[in-house]
């Protein structure tokens, strides 16, 4: 498949990983947007929300999330969770990432 998330999770590209189990990755931005920007992926590979047919998948993808947040020290702070969709949104990688951004205060609403 020729995806650098998919080539991400087979390993066959370097990514600074954060959390890995068998449903889920989660692994540092390669250009950090926060102080903590990380993105988290499901392991099989969906081009986006509108392909998202396992809603399970969020689940797993939330959890981490959750528990990721908690790990870097944003869960007091705060954070933002972003997911890009399609070209108005500037989606850039079509497999499904949610960003997980803190460490500074966020600008609201974004551009
Ligand atoms: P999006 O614009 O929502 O599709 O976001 C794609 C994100 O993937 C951007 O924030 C990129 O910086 C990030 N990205 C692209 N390639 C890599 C990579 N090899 N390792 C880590 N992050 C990446
Ligand atoms: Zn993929």
């Amino acid at each position: 498949m020729d995806c650098i998330f998919c080539k991400i999770i087979n390993k066959q590209i370097p990514s600074d990983i954060v959390y890995e189990d068998d449903k889920v990755l989660a692994f540092n931005d390669i250009s950090p947007q926060s102080p903590v920007h990380i993105l988290v992926i499901p392991k099989a590979h969906v081009q986006g929300i509108a392909e998202l047919a396992d809603m399970e998948t969020v689940k797993d993808l939330f959890a981490v999330m959750k528990k990721v947040a908690i790990e870097k020290g944003i869960d007091k702070t705060g954070y933002r969770v972003v997911v890009n969709h399609g070209k108005n949104a500037g989606q850039a990688v079509p497999h499904l990432h949610f960003h997980l951004l803190g460490g500074r205060l966020l600008k609201w609403p974004p551009g």
